[in-house]
């Protein structure tokens, strides 16, 4: 039987901003409120359901605490990564490649970078795999692995595998992902999404959602489940039909949406009915000419108007927000670290993501600011999006870098995780005595 490994290469959680890992390090943030992001690898899962049984699968995930096997043979070893761990993906294919393994990579970074990815891999797959990877697949038994396979096409979620939950070790995980939607039709000028899945709205069936879900509960009966599309709500009949089949299911579940889910109310209230406890909204900026220079159209800027209203909707639905948060864009000055605490905080928003703005390579800011000469480090795995690696306009590098840590430290302080989770628990009340009139 052929052997294959599926690897997670490990990541840097906090990059290398010294102000932030201080904090962090003082400080239990990261698994007390992100722990429902410690998911595993979906792009692997969903390629372990198209690998036949002739293969002996090895699902190991470094970034989660697994130690790599380095002495064991594999026929294929197959890595993914974003951009921040693809040093260590390059190194875990340099290890396997030394012992004769075909060693193969995918994933954003991947796709973005592929003449970058073939120093290391032997094969690189660019876009989505589901397609290219059957073709490969069937080459590599025939002896005529391809050096790229390309998927020039949105695939058809349709013929998405179901995820092989089972091939992961039980210990690991208390909550799982899975994928409903891919693409999204905002032009945020930092996001790959739109350049992985397109800008052209997909959606599985609520038949193979369902499914999906099921496999889960299989693996395992308590889960935490993060839907993880890039924005899940854009089509709002859709996601009514779906939301009422996930009510039967008795889940309880998170996902990320853009703002204009509170623009119906209805949806709103089949979520909470349906075991949706938060929402993950990228608000991104607390200023218009914040919002306008993260996207040439705009669209969240129109929306700023709106942010403060539908963050009371989203509340009273007992729904509660992960607001994300991003600093250093060029109308950002000093100012900003309070301003963005003080929203926050007015609007009582439970969880926070607060993140420097990265260019990403592939994306239009990555683009502008490389012709413009401000990346100021090349370095990727400084990429995490809590580290500068460009030159801020109307702020310094270590202000920024200082800035971020700031925010984290108030948002995340005593006094005010008290006081949130007691309006959390005071909105959860309210909003159950309504749902049960
Ligand atoms: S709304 Fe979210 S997923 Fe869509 S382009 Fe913007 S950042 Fe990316």
């Amino acid at each position: 039987m052929r052997k294959i490994a599926l690897i997670v290469p490990k990541g840097s959680k906090y990059g290398k901003n010294e102000y932030l890992k201080s904090f962090l390090e003082r400080n239990n943030v990261v698994s007390s409120f992100y722990g429902a992001w410690e998911t595993p690898n979906l792009s692997l899962l969903t390629i372990a359901g198209i690998i036949p049984d002739s293969y002996e699968i090895s699902f190991i995930d470094e970034d989660h605490g697994m130690e790599i096997p380095f002495n064991e043979y594999f026929d294929i070893v197959a890595l993914t990564g974003m951009t921040q761990q693809i040093y260590r993906a390059y190194e875990i294919c340099e290890e396997f490649k030394k012992k004769g393994s075909y060693v193969v990579i995918g994933g954003i970074h991947a796709t973005i970078m592929a003449e970058e990815a073939l120093k290391y891999a032997d094969t690189v797959f660019i876009g989505e795999g589901e397609s290219t990877w059957k073709k490969f697949l069937k080459d590599f038994e025939e002896g005529t692995p391809c050096k790229k396979y390309i998927c020039r096409e949105y695939i058809d979620l349709s013929k998405s595998p179901v995820p092989r939950y089972e091939i992961l070790d039980k210990n690991l995980y208390s909550s799982y992902s899975i994928q409903t939607t891919r693409g999204c039709p905002r032009t945020c000028n930092y996001c790959t999404l739109p350049i992985m899945y397109g800008s052209t709205y997909r959606h599985k069936s609520v038949k193979q959602i369902v499914e999906e879900i099921k496999a889960v509960q299989r693996f395992d009966p308590d889960p935490f489940i993060f839907f993880a599309d890039d924005n899940m709500f854009i089509q709002k009949e859709h996601s009514k039909e779906l939301v009422k089949e996930i009510e039967k299911l008795g889940i309880v579940w998170g996902t990320q949406t853009d703002i204009s889910v509170a623009e119906d109310q209805e949806l709103l209230e089949l979520l909470y009915k349906s075991g949706c406890h938060w929402l993950f909204i990228g608000f991104e900026n607390v200023s218009k000419d914040g919002l306008n220079f993260l996207d040439d159209k705009k669209w969240k800027a129109t929306q700023l108007n709106n942010y403060e209203r539908s963050i009371e909707k989203i509340h009273q639905s007992g729904i509660h927000i992960w607001g994300s948060f991003m600093f250093g864009g060029d109308s950002d000055t000093s100012s900003v670290f309070s301003d963005t605490l003080d929203f926050t905080l007015r609007n009582g928003i439970y969880s926070g993501s607060f993140t420097i703005l990265t260019p990403l390579p592939g994306t239009q800011l990555f683009n502008q600011m490389s012709e413009a000469k401000r990346i100021i480090d090349y370095d990727w795995s400084r990429y995490t999006f809590w580290d500068v690696v460009f030159k801020p306009v109307n702020i310094s590098s270590d202000e920024l870098a200082k800035g971020v840590a700031w925010v984290y430290n108030q948002f995340y302080s005593k006094d005010n995780v008290s006081d949130r989770t007691a309006k959390l628990k005071n909105r959860l009340r309210q909003a159950k005595v309504k749902a049960e009139k």
